[in-house]
Parts: structure tokens; sequence; C-alpha cells
């Protein structure tokens, strides 16, 4: 059996559009929503994220901001960039580019955004308003436009048993909330398995969704998928190949070839998950311009 590739360019386009109508509508009442993106040093997979994030939300029609700090600024530095953020009236939603730079104290500075700003959905406030299920939660990008892949590609998760594979607070933990919830989109019996977890193959074929989310280059293999299963991969590793132009290829977190025999729908790498986040993104974006009242 060969698997139903579920793409992700038709999808995140689809929701790019929606929000793009949506924009400009706002912009002809008034003013278009508007997302700054803080960028600190110059980590190359931070750069080209970041201008995947500009160049989208002016493909949205909304207005960008990127802002540029050296790796040697200091926290003080940073803060007060943040804090100049959130009393921008221009300035719907903001995020700061991760990994910051060892010597300042990320949680910190993720604490200082104003949470009605937040459209990553890191802030202590947003994971508890996803946690209790309020619906005015920022949620992760990652992780909501998973579920909206299996939303819109009719993936019953209702009853369905959900295996999370990584814990992260950017990722694994805010899927489980999202699946946990009530409604669509929900109602999954959830497991997340970590690098504790004792027989994770075991678990893993139990699952009808598999959503792998590690850092692993083709962790998952075949024996680990139940016949049918749909498999979410969100793994981004490069890994070196010679034959490639740049010396690198992407893949994910799962082995592609061998699992898309035995899955039953499976995310390809690139082109799946990734493709998602920025639009959620842009979702998250609009979002927190209609909760601000559109001011
Ligand atoms: P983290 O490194 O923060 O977390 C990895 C998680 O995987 C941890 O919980 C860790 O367990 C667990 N883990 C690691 N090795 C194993 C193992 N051998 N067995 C079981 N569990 C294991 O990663 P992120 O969540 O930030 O990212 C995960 C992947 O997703 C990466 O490849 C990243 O590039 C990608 N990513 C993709 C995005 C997209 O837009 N598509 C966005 C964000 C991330 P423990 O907690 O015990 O250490």
């Amino acid at each position: 059996m060969s698997a139903r590739i579920l793409d992700g360019v038709p999808l995140a386009d689809a929701i790019r559009a929606e929000v793009g109508a949506e924009v400009q509508r706002h912009r002809a009442g008034g003013r278009a929503p508007g997302l700054a993106v803080v960028i600190v040093g110059e980590n190359p997979a931070s750069q080209v994220y970041v201008r995947a994030k500009g160049k989208a939300c002016e493909e949205a029609g909304m207005h960008s901001e990127t802002v540029r700090l050296p790796e040697a600024v200091t926290e003080a530095e940073l803060l007060a960039t943040v804090e100049r953020l959130n009393r921008d009236p221009r300035i719907d939603g903001f995020l700061v580019q991760l990994p910051l730079p060892k010597h300042i104290n990320g949680e910190r500075v993720l604490n200082a955004v104003d949470p009605a700003k937040d459209v990553d959905g890191f802030h202590p406030v947003n994971v508890g308003k996803l946690s209790i299920g309020d619906p005015t939660a920022l949620k992760p990008a990652t992780p909501f436009g998973v579920q909206q892949m299996l939303i819109r590609s009719g993936i019953e998760t209702r009853g369905a048993n959900a295996v999370i594979l990584g814990r992260s607070n950017i990722v694994g933990k805010p899927m489980a909330s999202l699946l946990i919830q009530q409604g669509e989109g929900g109602d999954a019996t959830v497991t997340i398995c970590h690098s504790k977890s004792r027989d994770l193959p075991g678990i893993c074929r139990t699952a009808d969704i598999l959503i792998v989310a590690i850092g692993r280059p083709e962790f998952v293999t075949a024996d680990m998928v139940r016949p049918g299963a749909t498999v979410i991969d969100v793994g981004i590793n490069r890994v070196d190949d010679p034959s490639q132009p740049k010396g690198y290829r992407i893949v994910g977190d799962v082995a592609y070839g061998p699992v898309s025999e035995v899955a039953g729908a499976i995310t390809p790498v690139p082109g799946g998950v990734g493709r998602m986040t920025i639009a959620m993104l842009l979702q998250n974006t609009l979002q927190a311009f209609e909760q601000a009242g559109g001011r």
C-alpha cells in the first residue's frame, strides 16, 4: 500500500488566501494588521525563516517589520525592543526568533512579550489559555498548523489514538493540548513520548495518528507504524549529501520511503508541516488584530 500524501502547499496557500482576504477587508476599513519579527545575530537558518515570514506577511497585505539586532546585544536592549513593540500601535503581533544567544535569558524575554501580541503563543498566559480551552489563546504556529492539516485533510481526531513523539514547549506539549480539547480537531486520546519513554516502537504502533517532533533524522521506521495510520512529520534535519549542489539535503524525523509503504497518510519533508507554520503565524496575527478590536 502507498500512503496518501498530505501536501502542505495547497493547504497553506488556502489559509494564506483566507487571511489575505480578511486583511484586505480590514485595510479597506482603516488599517492592515501588522507583524514584527525580532532577530538577534546571524544564525543562517533563522535568517531564512525570518525572510520567509516577512515575505509571507507582505503577500498577505499585512504591515511587516523586521528588527535586526547584533549578536552582542544586551538583554536590557532586547527587552527595550520588546517593550517598544508592546506599545507600537501598528504592530498587532510580534515574535522574537529563537534560538537566542547564550548570554540572554530567553524565558525573561518571552515573558516580557504582551500576551495579546504573542503570535508565537509561547507566553505563559497563552500556554494556560490553550490548556483550559480558552478560544482567545494565541496557539503555537507549528502544532496549530498540524491540527489544521488534520482537519482540512478530513482525518478524524475524535476518539483516535494520537501518539506524539517529543515533549518540547514549542511542538510536543502544545500539540497535546490541542488534540485533547473538545471539538473539531480535538477529542483524541493522547500519549506523549520522550527520550525516557520505554518501548517507543510499541507505543507508536498503537497510534492512529503519529506526530513526530524529535529532531532525529529518519528515526521512525516502518516497523513502528501501524498499517493505515496517519504519520505527521514535524522534523526538519540537514543531512550531508555530497550528490546535492549544497552538499546536504533536508529530511524529516520519519524514514519517508519505507513508512509511506505502511502508513495510510503521510506528510512530506519539505513541503508538509513546515509550509503550514508560516500560514498559521499570519492567522495568529489576524486573530491578535481582531481581538484587540482592530485598533
Ligand atoms: P526539541 O529538541 O526541543 O525537543 C525534542 C524532543 O524530542 C524532546 O522532548 C526529546 O526528549 C525528544 N527526543 C529526542 N530524541 C528522542 C529519542 N531518541 N526518543 C524519544 N524522544 C526523543 O525539538 P523541537 O520540538 O524544537 O523540534 C523537533 C523537530 O521539529 C526538529 O527537527 C525541528 O527542526 C522541527 N521543527 C519544525 C518546525 C516546522 O515548522 N516544521 C517548527 C519547530 C520545530 P527529552 O525531552 O526527553 O529530551
